[in-house]
């Protein structure tokens, strides 16, 4: 594409980060012709490329809930469902289970009531057999979560915790800007286009959306354009002059996530399990090099770190995050390898008012968004491709989904998904985690 040249697509996709190539791939499978524009070098390069890539089934919502199940199959089959060869090779599906600790956060006994209703395979584990499958663990209970800045974060722990729910199908994606790579080539070979090194400027419309222009000048006329801008959200509505039309809203948040390594003696790579911890507030999995992988589950006693500008991202690690988090792994993992170095990564969340993310169409017809992923969407990805491409489908053939709300059967799990449960003009969900947990 060079600059200047006008031209037709069925479909326009703002963003090629892991969901946006799944939308790519979703719709290009079901014959629309579509071009995806991104401003970065190549797929994966946004968000996406700092996620940890937890795949796991909890969250506080049934809908929230069926999604990460139906996930679960995707990953595991991950081969299968791309049906392609990349010349990078493909993303592995780590499949090391999760526990997530019974904390007084609030959110394991909803999980459990969703894992029970929808069929989720899961045990629950007592302290005695989390004593034995994680022994490096200690398992007191030392909520609810502080900062090591308070007195209270260095105080003995309060007993024991209750046990946990272990869910076998759970895991992590070795890589996730590889996945999203594969995505592409998938896409590729069903006919999708993509354009990097290209940002969109301009989204034109009167009644219905025309399509959008480049910053090279190109157009490109589609009556489908769908907004997957990760962080860059809000910005991209606004281009589409949607500002203040939704009821949710969507705005970038900064968080870091940290290495550092296993206690001596522990093997992560058969020992480790990712390990959502809400008595500490951090979640937690194993990497590569005997190395454990720490990110937050956003504690109330956290300060939110709201960005403006999502390019003034200021992707350097500090000190003060840095301890926090690795001192509350290290209350759980009392052998914790801590190097003087710190590594990992910073990045942003686009956090939707309820941490829940926004698939829906909007009052601009033709335009539609994948947004709001709250820092908990990566393991929807092929999902939220699925999911976009039966509701563009559905709205381009006449269905006011704003009005009778799209339902779907999930191809995996045969679960019923209703789909307005994500619509951008809900009430905001109170029994949200308000948190990376959706
Ligand atoms: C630190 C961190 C850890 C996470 N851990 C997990 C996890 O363990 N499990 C999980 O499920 N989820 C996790 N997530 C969330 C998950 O990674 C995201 O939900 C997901 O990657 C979002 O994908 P996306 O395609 O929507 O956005 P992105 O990957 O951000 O892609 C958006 C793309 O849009 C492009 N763009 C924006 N504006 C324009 C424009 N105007 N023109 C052209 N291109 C544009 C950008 O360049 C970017 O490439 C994590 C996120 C972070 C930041």
């Amino acid at each position: 594409m060079s600059g200047g040249e006008v031209r037709t697509a069925d479909a326009v996709i703002i963003g090629a980060g892991v969901i946006g190539s799944a939308v790519a791939l979703e719709l290009s499978r079901r014959g629309f012709r579509t071009v995806s524009v991104d401003k970065a070098p190549a797929a994966g390069y946004g968000s996406t490329s700092s996620s940890s890539a937890v795949v796991r089934a909890h969250y506080s919502s049934r809908d929230g809930v069926v999604m990460a199940y139906e996930g679960f199959a995707y990953w595991a089959e991950w081969e299968d469902y791309l049906a392609v060869t990349d010349e990078r090779g493909l993303a592995k599906y780590v499949g090391c289970g999760s526990v997530l600790l019974k904390s007084d956060d609030g959110l394991w006994p909803k999980a459990l009531a969703h894992y029970r209703e929808l069929g989720v395979e899961h045990e629950e584990w007592d302290t005695a057999t989390l004593a034995a499958r994680v022994p490096y663990y200690d398992l007191g209970r030392f909520g609810p979560p502080s900062r090591p800045d308070q007195d209270a974060f260095w105080q003995e722990p309060d007993g024991e915790l209750e046990g946990a729910l272990y869910t076998p199908g759970s895991g992590y994606m070795s890589d996730p800007q590889l996945a999203t790579h594969n995505l592409q080539r998938a896409a590729e070979v069903a006919g999708a286009e993509f354009v990097f090194r290209r940002t969109v400027t301009e989204i034109r419309h009167g009644e219905r959306i025309e399509g959008v222009t480049l910053d090279d000048g190109t157009r490109i006329h589609s009556p489908v354009v769908v907004n997957v801008a990760g962080p860059h959200s809000a910005r991209v509505n606004a281009l589409a002059g949607l500002t203040g039309t939704m009821r949710i809203s969507t705005r970038p948040l900064r968080h870091e996530v940290h290495v550092v390594g296993a206690p001596e003696g522990v093997d992560m790579a058969t020992e480790g399990i990712h390990t959502a911890d809400g008595d500490l507030g951090i979640y937690f999995r194993p990497e590569g090099g005997n190395t454990i992988m720490v990110g937050s589950e956003d504690p109330p006693c956290d300060p939110r770190e709201w960005v403006d500008d999502p390019e003034d991202l200021n992707r350097g690690l500090t000190r003060a995050h840095w301890e926090t988090q690795v001192y509350r792994l290290a209350r759980r993992i009392p052998g914790l390898r801590i190097p003087p170095d710190m590594r990992g990564v910073a990045d942003l969340y686009d956090v939707s008012d309820d941490w829940i993310p926004v698939y829906d169409q909007t009052d601009l017809p033709g335009f539609y968004v994948a947004i709001g992923s709250s820092g908990n969407q990566f393991k929807n990805a092929p999902v939220a491709g699925h999911v976009l491409a039966e509701l563009v489908t559905a709205c381009e053939a006449g269905l006011d989904h704003d009005r009778d709300r799209l339902q779907l059967k999930m191809p995996h799990t045969g679960l019923q998904l209703d789909v307005g449960f994500f619509s951008r003009n809900r009430e905001i969900n109170e029994g949200s985690s308000f948190s990376v947990n959706g």
